[in-house]
């Protein structure tokens, strides 16, 4: 007799078999049905009861003399159950502690690999900013003022990325809609400010930063913070996944009711299958990993919240080793409402 079907349905047969011929055989498939009864949750008190229903069928076929001895051979059956029962169901639980000390153990782990993962995102630009700082001071103290704009440069784009992870930090412990406070806007200044701060890092690569055409203004609706937040992280993620001495191009105009940014890269580039999860937090892939090991997987997720936010849509075109271009698409600024401003 091995588990099938309903353990509850399945008690009088057992219990019938046993009755019949007491013996090793019946008393074993006893312990297999108290194992099967764990499983299915089914407690003691529950058992007693199915016990004496299946007894009292078994009886009601038997002479009285049979009677006697069968409600004698009944009991010593259900002692043989509860026994089996009670071991079955120790080891039952000794399993789930053992599952649950193990899930523990796993989240903890991720707990601490995430901590360290932010303290070192942390400490890296901080560090940088903090050195060029220091740098700057003995340039100035031993008349090289001429290295000065260099450093700041450079303190100011580590700083700029220090804003952009402590953003998206602060953004990926939240739900619902970003906070945001939309004014008047020229989209072009927005991005060249972008544009300036990732320049010292793309230099250190070799890499240009080339600004397509860009027209004289784009007028928008938005909040500020939050579009240098988006041209931020697409920027520093175009500088970050393009090998040395590649182009990052950055382009932008209307269409429509419509405004568009273009930032291009010819970097790594994205299979479609990790093109399909880049938005989710946390998600890293494999081969980005490969060329910069700093990164959290956070920056598409808050430049799509916020692009959402603004009534806008974050589009991606991508192939492996080809380079990536992701456009933010952003509804242009009503001009009546520009007029109504003044
Ligand atoms: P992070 O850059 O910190 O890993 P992001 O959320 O900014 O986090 O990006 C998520 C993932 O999307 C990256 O790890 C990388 O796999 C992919 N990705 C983002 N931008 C690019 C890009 N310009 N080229 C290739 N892959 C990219």
């Amino acid at each position: 007799m091995t588990d099938g079907g309903d353990p509850a349905g399945r008690y009088a047969e057992v219990l019938n078999r046993y009755l019949a011929e007491p013996g090793e055989r019946a008393l074993y498939d006893a312990s297999l049905l108290s194992r099967d009864l764990v499983r299915a949750g089914i407690g003691p008190e529950e058992i007693v009861a199915l016990h004496v229903e299946a007894l009292e069928q078994a009886l009601g076929a038997c002479s009285l003399r049979q009677q006697a001895r069968c409600i004698g051979n009944g009991h010593q059956f259900l002692l043989e159950v509860m026994i089996a029962y009670g071991l079955a169901y120790s080891e039952y639980l000794e399993l789930k502690v053992r599952e649950r000390d193990e899930e523990a153990e796993r989240a903890e782990q991720a707990r601490v690999e995430l901590l360290a993962t932010v303290a070192h995102e942390l400490r890296t630009p901080l560090t940088a900013a903090l050195g060029n700082i220091d740098l700057a001071t003995r340039s100035l103290s031993r008349g090289r003022a001429d290295r000065v704009p260099g450093l700041l440069g450079t303190t100011r784009e580590a700083l700029g990325r220090l804003s952009r992870l402590t953003a998206n930090l602060a953004r990926a412990t939240q739900d619902g809609p970003p906070p945001l406070a939309p004014a008047p806007h020229d989209l072009c200044l927005l991005l060249a400010d972008a544009c300036t701060w990732v320049e010292p890092a793309a230099a250190e690569k070799g890499i240009a930063v080339v600004r397509n055409g860009l027209p004289p203004a784009l007028p928008v609706e938005c909040d500020a913070d939050a579009m240098l937040s988006v041209f931020g992280n697409l920027l520093s993620n175009a500088v970050r996944y393009t090998p040395n001495d590649g182009r990052v191009c950055v382009a932008c105009g209307v269409e429509g009711d419509e405004v568009w940014v273009n930032v291009a890269d010819t970097g790594i580039g994205m299979a479609p299958e990790v093109k399909a999860r880049i938005f989710e937090k946390f998600y890293r892939a494999r081969e980005a990993r490969d060329v910069e090991a700093q990164g959290l997987g956070l920056g598409l997720a808050l430049v799509n919240d916020l692009v959402v936010a603004h009534g806008g849509r974050v589009e991606v075109e991508s192939e492996p080793g080809a380079g990536s271009t992701f456009r933010v698409v952003l509804p242009r600024r009503d001009e009546r409402q520009e007029g109504e401003r003044g």
